[in-house]
């Protein structure tokens, strides 16, 4: 007895795109590698000292709050800027690393396999020939 071949359905692979595709280069950054903290100061909050840091990058503010001693009086506190929240808890780690590859594959290398070939060129390199031209 003959079977019957089942019916294919070929379905279109879906668009290059993900949840953190407009998001901004910089927090994506910022998210990727962690910020690179610059101290702003400290300031007296009741009985304990607070340090105010900013990443000059994305404008994140860290206040952590501390006893003399220098032991900390609980979590950092933390101020993002407007768009910096990602909807829905979402933005995994891996999807942070998917959209900066998928970024670096776009803007700079053309394709995946130029992206694995062994060349070098640091974002900041990109960034400085896009302004130039
Ligand atoms: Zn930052």
């Amino acid at each position: 007895m003959a079977r019957k071949r089942p019916n294919l359905t070929v379905v279109e692979s879906k668009p290059d795109t993900g949840p953190l595709d407009d998001y901004d280069e910089n927090y994506l950054e910022c998210r990727g590698v962690c910020h690179p903290w610059q101290g702003v100061g400290y300031f007296r909050d009741g009985a304990w000292i607070s340090r105010l840091l900013r990443c000059p990058r994305c404008g994140m503010e860290k206040i952590t709050t501390m006893r003399r001693d220098g032991a900390l009086m609980g979590p950092a506190k933390y101020s993002r800027p407007d768009g910096y929240s990602i909807a829905n808890g979402g933005g995994s780690t891996q999807e942070v690393r998917q959209e900066a590859l998928r970024r670096a594959e776009a803007e700079m290398f053309g394709s995946y396999a130029d992206l694995l070939a062994p060349r070098v060129e640091t974002i900041e390199a990109k960034r400085s020939r896009r302004r130039s031209s």
